[in-house]
């Protein structure tokens, strides 16, 4: 028997034509375990497969939008047998890095392209904390409309790692800008995510869910097949600027990171501990100067 329910982690609900599909974890800032985001992929295929969803709105209950991969709450479940989506065989009973790169291949990259290309416009409703793995959850979106209080930040650079699984942060971001994102690992504010491209608006947290949902009903009133095309037409644009090669390579990189992280210290991360991420973030608050 499993130590806690299968399917908490997520809620649904369509409200004119927008799917509002909500991480259900507030108490640990949305952190995603491996149940959380199989969840989501089978509430993305419900929105994709009802005719009456034109819109998909992607939020996090509660402080924060999403912490990021969960590695360290009671729930995480990274040992666990999972139902994969792709055609995968299970990370379980896997010799040296092939068990990560197994589940990552799924449950990570795989989850994040698939996601990408869904043929129905996506909106990321980004409030507080957008972590690594929260990162990934907000870019496969069509549009991302943050609070503004909303913050960026990939630190797993001081993890050891080469940026998230999903590296788009170099198409996210102008190259030089995301030298520092990763290299520093330092939080971006909305504001300056705004200036660079990567945030589409910025709302008060108090208009937050309002404000999304205008934008939503706008789209939902558009030809469903025209949408379809245009977010097409734009994942290729992407592609063909090398967006989907470059992530392969990179994920070849990731993964010789936690090999390495693996041989040296027995953990696929090493480095700055949760603990000692969240006294360095203090610290960065502390100097003086915004996060950003
Ligand atoms: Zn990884």
């Amino acid at each position: 028997p499993l130590p806690f329910p299968l399917k908490i982690v997520n809620c649904y609900a369509l409200r004119d034509g927008v799917a509002w599909i909500m991480l259900e974890r507030p108490d640990v800032s949305n952190a995603q375990n491996h149940r959380l985001l199989d969840q989501l992929d089978d509430l993305f295929r419900q929105a994709v497969e009802d005719d009456a969803v034109k819109v998909i709105v992607l939020g996090g209950r509660g402080k924060h939008f999403s912490a990021g991969h969960d590695l360290g709450t009671a729930e995480k479940d990274r040992h666990m047998e999972r139902e994969r989506k792709l055609l995968w065989y299970s990370h379980l009973n896997c010799e040296g890095a092939e068990g990560q790169y197994v589940l990552e291949q799924d449950a990570y990259l795989g989850f994040c392209r698939r996601w990408q290309d869904i043929p129905k416009p996506m909106i990321a409703m980004v409030q507080g904390a957008c972590i690594a793995g929260g990162l990934m959850l907000a870019w496969v979106c069509d549009m991302i409309v943050a609070s503004d209080d909303a913050f960026f930040q990939d630190p797993v650079v001081r993890m050891g790692v080469p940026g998230v699984e999903y590296f788009a942060h170099a198409f996210e971001l102008p190259p030089r800008i995301a030298r520092e994102f990763l290299l520093l690992g330092e939080r971006m504010s909305a504001e300056r995510a705004y200036q660079l491209g990567m945030v589409n608006r910025i709302v008060p947290r108090t208009d937050l869910e309002a404000s999304v949902e205008r934008i939503a009903l706008e789209l939902a009133s558009r030809p469903r097949f025209g949408m379809v095309l245009t977010k097409q037409a734009i994942n290729l644009v992407e592609d063909l600027r090398g967006k989907k090669s470059a992530m392969d390579s990179v994920f070849h990189m990731h993964h010789l990171a936690h090999a390495q992280n693996q041989l040296v210290s027995g953990n696929l991360v090493r480095g700055m501990d949760a603990k000692a991420m969240a006294s360095a973030n203090k610290a960065q608050a502390g100097e003086g100067r915004k996060p950003e």
